[in-house]
């Protein structure tokens, strides 16, 4: 199954950028996953093609206009519910308009053959969430990650200027993400961010070696710290237990550290995952 990302954006030329190469860009080209990159300005219906407006009781700056997003996520929902099997899409989407730059493995509908097909299987494609990025969100998770990494796909929507008409998440039921105690000029470094973080857990995109499982986050703790040649550099030496052979006192140290760095970096982190742990021993008793 092709995991299918579409991303809202009024700037397309940005996707897939550094989900392109590496990892990500190899999936893409193997058809793991598929993009496309939405021009939300396609949806505006005046002549000028308005995507925003003053804030309504003053203020500064522009807000994103709710009727063209709310086009614009409708657009996209039908389009991957109409994602064939066989991944040749329909050529109705509006990608083609002149404003969208296509970058080489930019899923513009035409280009999803490139890709190698797949499509959705025709299935599931009416679970696919919608998540604004904005700064007010619920914070991203590793979970959450998985939990869409999971599914069939995600649609993503890219803010600009002062942000989104409160009225679209209700509106069209469209979830809130933000990836940190930050201010992004856009939505779309935010969305590269979730993707880049969804398609690494897609199947067979890490290969069987490194499933993740180990990884920060993964069960509550930050990563134990890692090592390798050369032995010494500096006067600093690799701990003398990663050299011994002994895989069970090696388990054992990396847990320590790894229980240690999450205490000492991530409070936060750590009263979660001792509450956690409390609780699942009294619920044991
Ligand atoms: N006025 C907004 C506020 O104070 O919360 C900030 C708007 S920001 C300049 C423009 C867009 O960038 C937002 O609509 C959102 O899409 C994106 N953005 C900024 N910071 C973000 C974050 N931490 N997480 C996710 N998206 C973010």
């Amino acid at each position: 199954m092709t995991f299918q990302a579409a991303v809202l954006t009024l700037y397309p030329e940005m996707f897939p950028g550094p989900l392109g190469v590496s990892l990500a860009g190899r999936a893409l080209g193997e058809g793991k996953w598929s993009l496309d990159a939405v021009q939300i300005r396609d949806f505006a219906n005046d002549k000028h093609r308005t995507v925003d407006d003053t804030p309504a009781g003053g203020g500064a700056g522009m807000v994103l206009k709710v009727d063209v997003l709310a086009r614009a996520i409708d657009h996209a929902r039908e389009m991957m519910a109409q994602t064939p099997p066989s991944g040749l899409l329909p050529d109705t989407s509006p990608l083609h308009g002149e404003d969208l730059v296509d970058p080489p493995h930019a899923m513009g509908r035409g280009t999803a053959d490139e890709v190698g097909g797949g499509g959705v299987g025709g299935g599931g494609a009416g679970t696919i969430p919608v998540i604004a990025l904005t700064p007010r969100g619920k914070p991203l998770t590793q979970a959450r990650v998985r939990e869409l990494a999971a599914g069939p796909g995600v649609i993503l929507v890219c803010g600009r200027f002062e942000g989104f008409d409160e009225r679209i998440f209700e509106g069209r039921q469209v979830e809130e993400v933000s990836v940190g105690d930050i201010v992004l000029s856009g939505g779309e470094c935010a969305a590269l961010m979730l993707l880049d973080a969804c398609i690494r857990l897609l199947p067979g995109v890490m290969g069987a070696a490194s499933s993740g499982h180990e990884e920060s986050f993964e069960n509550g703790l930050l990563e134990y710290p890692h090592y390798t040649r050369p032995q010494e550099w500096e006067g600093r030496t690799i701990p003398q237990v990663l050299r011994s052979g002994d895989h069970a006192k090696i388990a054992e140290w990396r847990q320590r550290q790894s229980e240690e760095d999450t205490r000492l970096r991530r409070p936060d982190l750590w009263e979660r995952h001792v509450g956690a742990r409390v609780q699942s021993a009294s619920g044991a008793r």
